[in-house]
C-alpha cells in the first residue's frame, strides 16, 4: 500500500508509514524511522540486523479532523562486532513523551485563545484535564518565582489608564518573577520585603524605564548601587527632542517642504553608513538650512553612540558634557533632556557595566496584554498570575 499522501500530511521526514488504522474515534498510524540501520555506539559499527521491536504510543495533531495516535516501532539492532544491542532512537520525538510538540503548543495557544477546553479534548481525542493540565502546568500555581541576579520592573495596565500592575522579571533566565497589584512605590517595596531576605541578597541589576516610584522603591530595598535605566527610554526621549525640532523648522515651510523633510524623518538618525549618496547630501543640504536641527542632530547621533562605550570613567566624563551640551542649547526639548539626564545620571552611567536592557520586560507586557484581552479582562489576581507565569517566557 502507497502512503505517500498520508506521509506528506503527517510532514515528518525522519519516519515512514507502514500501516495506518481509521477507527470510529481515532486515526492510527503506524510509523518506522526511515533508516534502517545504526551506528553501533560502543565500537562505531554499522549495525542492521534486527534483534526486536517495540512501539511506542504518542498523540499527534489531528489529520482531517480525524485524532490521531502515531505509533512509533523502535527497533533494537545487534551489533555484530561487539555484541551490544543498541536501542534506536528518534530525533524528532523527545525520549519520554507522550505526545509530540507540534500537538502541546497548539492546544495551549488555542486554550489562551479562549477555544473552550471542551472543544479542544474532543478535537484532539484528550481528557478535559489534560488540556487544562498543559496549559497551566507551567505556571506553579501562580506563586512567584525566586528573585534572580539581574531582574527588570515595569508596569502594565489591568485597565488602561484606570489600574495599574506591576510585572517583576527575571532577565537572564527570560521568566517572569511575580505580578503585582498596584504600581506606587510602597506596594513595589511591600512585595519585595515580603520575599526572603536570602533572595533579595542576590540580586545585583535592577533595570527600570525612569519611572519615580519605581526608583524610590528600588533605593529603598536594595540601596542605591543596583538600579540601571533602560537606554531604550532614554534613546526614546533624545528622539523625541529631535521630533519637536523637526516640526518647528517644518512649521516654516511650505506643503511640499514639509512632505519631504517628514520621507527624510527615518533617515536623520541613521549613521552616515548606512546612507547612499542623494540621501546623505539631502540631509546636508538640510542641516546647512537649518543649523538648530544640526545640532540637535548631532547631539542625538552623540548620545546613542554613547551606549556603546566601553569604559566607566571616560563614559562619565562624556555624558559630563553631553549634558553640558545639552543645557546650553537653545531647544527647550533639549533643555528637558539635560535635566532627565541629570537627574537619572547614575543610573545610566551604570548602564556601561551591567548592559541589561528592558526589553524582554517589554515583551511580556504585549503578551500580558493579549492574554488579557483573550480572557475579557481577567477579574482575578491569582488567575492573571497564573496564566502570566504559565505563558511568558522560554519553556
Ligand atoms: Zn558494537
Amino acid at each position: 500500500m502507497d502512503f505517500h499522501c498520508i506521509e506528506a500530511l503527517l510532514d515528518l521526514p525522519e519516519v515512514r508509514v507502514i500501516a495506518q488504522v481509521l477507527g470510529p474515534k481515532q486515526l492510527e498510524l503506524h510509523l518506522e524511522r526511515r533508516e534502517n540501520t545504526i551506528v553501533c555506539p560502543r565500537c562505531q559499527t554499522c549495525c542492521s540486523r534486527v534483534k526486536e521491536r517495540r512501539p511506542r504510543c504518542l498523540r499527534d495533531l489531528p489529520i482531517l479532523e480525524h485524532p490521531t495516535v502515531l505509533w512509533l516501532h523502535l527497533r533494537r539492532f545487534a551489533c555484530p562486532a561487539c555484541h551490544h544491542r543498541p536501542w534506536e532512537e528518534s530525533e524528532t520525538f523527545g525520549k519520554c513523551t507522550k505526545w509530540t510538540e507540534r500537538l502541546y503548543n497548539q492546544v495551549r495557544s488555542e486554550f489562551l485563545r479562549g477555544c473552550p477546553g471542551k472543544e479542544l479534548a474532543r478535537r484532539y481525542g484528550l481528557s478535559e484535564h489534560t488540556v487544562f493540565r498543559w496549559t497551566f502546568e507551567r505556571s506553579r500555581g501562580g506563586r512567584p518565582r525566586k528573585l534572580g541576579r539581574v531582574i527588570g520592573i515595569d508596569e502594565y495596565a489591568r485597565r488602561k489608564g484606570h489600574r495599574y500592575n506591576t510585572l517583576i522579571v527575571d532577565v537572564d533566565k527570560g521568566k517572569p518573577i511575580a505580578t503585582l497589584q498596584g504600581r506606587r512605590a510602597d506596594d513595589v517595596v511591600a512585595w519585595f520585603r515580603s520575599r526572603p531576605q536570602a533572595e533579595r541578597d542576590q540580586v545585583k541589576v535592577v533595570v527600570a524605564d525612569r519611572s519615580k516610584p519605581y526608583a524610590a522603591a528600588i533605593q529603598e530595598v536594595f540601596g542605591d548601587q543596583v538600579q540601571v535605566i533602560d537606554h531604550f527610554h532614554v534613546v526614546q526621549q533624545a528622539v523625541e527632542a529631535l521630533d519637536a525640532v523637526l516640526r518647528a523648522v517644518k512649521n516654516q515651510l511650505d506643503q511640499g517642504e514639509a512632505k519631504e523633510l517628514k520621507k527624510l524623518r527615518k533617515r536623520w538618525l541613521k549613521s552616515s553608513d548606512q546612507l547612499n549618496v542623494d540621501e546623505l547630501i539631502a540631509r546636508y543640504e538640510w542641516c546647512r538650512r537649518f543649523p538648530e536641527l544640526r545640532a540637535t542632530l548631532n547631539w542625538v547621533q552623540a548620545l546613542r553612540k554613547w551606549f556603546n562605550r566601553t569604559y566607566e570613567k571616560p563614559a562619565r566624563e562624556a555624558l559630563v558634557q553631553l549634558i553640558e551640551q545639552a543645557s546650553q542649547s537653545a531647544q527647550a526639548a533639549l533643555q528637558r533632556i539635560a535635566g532627565t539626564l541629570t537627574r537619572w545620571f547614575e543610573p545610566i552611567v551604570r548602564y556601561i557595566r551591567n548592559r541589561y536592557t528592558n526589553g524582554i520586560t517589554e515583551g511580556f507586557n504585549n503578551k500580558i496584554k493579549l492574554i488579557q484581552r483573550m480572557a475579557y479582562g481577567l477579574r482575578n489576581e491569582h488567575n492573571r498570575q497564573k496564566r502570566i507565569l504559565a505563558w511568558c517566557g522560554a519553556p
